[in-house]
C-alpha cells in the first residue's frame, strides 16, 4: 500500500510527499482507513509506530471534509497528551501535515504563563492539543469550551494514567458530546486502562502494532 490508497484528501497526500513519506507504517495503514469511516479506535502502540500520523491524517482529513467555523472559546478536535514535550510534537506535526489545509491550531500545557493561551482560545481553533491539567484551568475559568468537540484524541493513555490526570480526563470528557468521534492509544493495556477506554469509546476497532 501506499498512502494514496488510504482515501487521504489530497493536501495531505502533498504534505506527506514533502514530508518525504512514501509508505504508511502498519499502524497507520490499519487504522487510517478505519478512522476514515468514522469508528472509535482503540490502538495498542509505543511511540516510533508513526501513531502521530495514524490520528492526525484522517483528523485533519475529518476537519477539511466537513468545513466549518472555528467555534470562538472552542475547537473541533481535541488532542490530549500527557507531556508538555509529547504535545508539542504532536503540534508540530499536526502543523507540517495540515499545512496545505488553512486550519487553525494551538497547543496548551502547564508551567509557562496561561495569558498567550487564553488568547489563542478566545479566538477559537479548529485544533487544539493540550495536556489535561491546564486544559482543565482553562475550562473552569470559562476560557475554553469543549461542547464542540467532534474529534477526540488520548494519547499515550497509560502515560496520562500514571500522571494523575484521570479524574482531569473524567471531568474534561464529561463535558463533551455524546456524538465525538474518539481514538484511544496507548503502549500497554492493563486491566485499568481497559476499562477507562470501555468508558470512552463506543463499539471501537482494536488496531494492534
Ligand atoms: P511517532 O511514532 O508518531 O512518534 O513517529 C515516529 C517517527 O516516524 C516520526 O519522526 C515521524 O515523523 C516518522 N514517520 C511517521 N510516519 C512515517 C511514514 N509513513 N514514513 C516515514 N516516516 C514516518
Amino acid at each position: 500500500t501506499d498512502f494514496n490508497a488510504l482515501g487521504l484528501a489530497e493536501p495531505l497526500l502533498r504534505a506527506l510527499a514533502d514530508e518525504g513519506y512514501t509508505t504508511p507504517t502498519p499502524i497507520q495503514a490499519q487504522a487510517i482507513p478505519l478512522v476514515l469511516q468514522g469508528r472509535d479506535l482503540l490502538g495498542i502502540a509505543q511511540t516510533g509506530t508513526g501513531k502521530t500520523a495514524a490520528f492526525a491524517l484522517p483528523l485533519l482529513h475529518h476537519l477539511a471534509a466537513r468545513r466549518a467555523q472555528a467555534p470562538r472559546g472552542g475547537c473541533r478536535a481535541l488532542i490530549l497528551s500527557p507531556t508538555r514535550e509529547l504535545a508539542s510534537q504532536i503540534h508540530d506535526n499536526i502543523r507540517a501535515y495540515g499545512r496545505h489545509m488553512g486550519l487553525s491550531s494551538t497547543v496548551v500545557f502547564g508551567g509557562v504563563g496561561a495569558r498567550p493561551q487564553i488568547q489563542a482560545l478566545a479566538r477559537g481553533v479548529d485544533i487544539l492539543v493540550a495536556t489535561p491539567g491546564r486544559l482543565l484551568d482553562h475550562v473552569q475559568a470559562g476560557v475554553a469550551r469543549l461542547q464542540t468537540v467532534e474529534v477526540l484524541v488520548l494519547d499515550e493513555a497509560d502515560q496520562m494514567l500514571d500522571r494523575g490526570f484521570w479524574p482531569a480526563i473524567r471531568r474534561l470528557t464529561g463535558m463533551m458530546s455524546k456524538n465525538r468521534q474518539t481514538l484511544f492509544f496507548s503502549a500497554t493495556m492493563p486491566a485499568e486502562i481497559a476499562k477507562i477506554a470501555n468508558e470512552l469509546l463506543q463499539d471501537p476497532a482494536k488496531v494492534s502494532v
